[in-house]
């Protein structure tokens, strides 16, 4: 099985503490020997957020690091999310807005990720990206990966590669990787996705919730 390739070199995971950086984590622990979590501070509305991602990086065994970047959180002018970013119909609770949304977002932070994995030594990017699910955000598309892997190598003269384990797969696979790398409760219980900042299963109603719920309905049916 994969998970028993040789351990090998270090790479850097950009961790927010949600279920696909969660799961990105696990698997990169299973291919690098060294592992750094980097979380970003930007003016989440949850500081739990950042505090999950501590105690999950602790819990995981791996270097962790929280990098403030307010910069990005200003950018914006609070919620943008009002067209296709995301593709769940439902009703919207008046809370539903994820994050301070700053279109780019991802661009911001795999490049600074980069620049912070160089510093140490590191070439190997992790993000859990995925176009399947969330192709309203153009950055989190494979296309702008490849293309953005490649700029940070002309900037840098390096060798950078970006490791996107989530990009083909949808909420249901990603679950089932989770499984797979024997982390299913971890993620399930600890990670925060949740846009009205609950823990787990979360609130249950928001479109993250509903995302995350229905993949995993889908997964544990599907293993029945
Ligand atoms: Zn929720």
């Amino acid at each position: 099985m994969q998970m028993e390739t040789e351990k090998k070199g270090s790479a850097l995971v950009v961790f927010s503490g949600g279920q696909d950086s969660t799961t990105c984590l696990y698997w990169a622990k299973t291919r690098f020997e060294r592992v750094v979590a980097l979380s970003f501070t930007y003016g989440q509305k949850h500081v739990l957020e950042v505090e999950m991602a501590r105690q999950l990086a602790a819990e995981a065994g791996v270097e962790w690091s929280v990098m403030d970047v307010p910069f990005v959180g200003g950018l914006s002018s609070g919620c943008s999310l009002t067209d296709s970013s995301l593709t769940i119909e439902e009703e919207k609770p008046a809370d539903a807005c994820p994050t301070t949304f700053v279109p780019g977002r991802n661009m911001f932070f795999l490049s600074i990720a980069a620049i912070f994995a160089r510093e140490r030594g590191i070439y190997d990017l992790v993000t859990g990206v995925s176009q399947t699910d969330f192709s309203g955000y153009p950055d989190c598309r494979d296309a702008f990966v490849k293309s953005l892997n490649v700029t940070l190598n002309l900037a840098t003269d390096e060798e950078f590669r970006i490791h996107t384990p989530l990009m083909w797969l949808d909420k249901a696979e990603t679950w089932a990787l989770a499984d797979r790398l024997g982390v299913m409760d971890i993620v399930r219980y600890k990670t925060l996705t949740c846009y009205n900042g609950i823990v787990g299963d979360g609130c249950g109603h928001c479109p993250a919730c509903q995302l995350r719920r229905r993949g995993l309905e889908k997964y544990l049916s599907k293993k029945l």
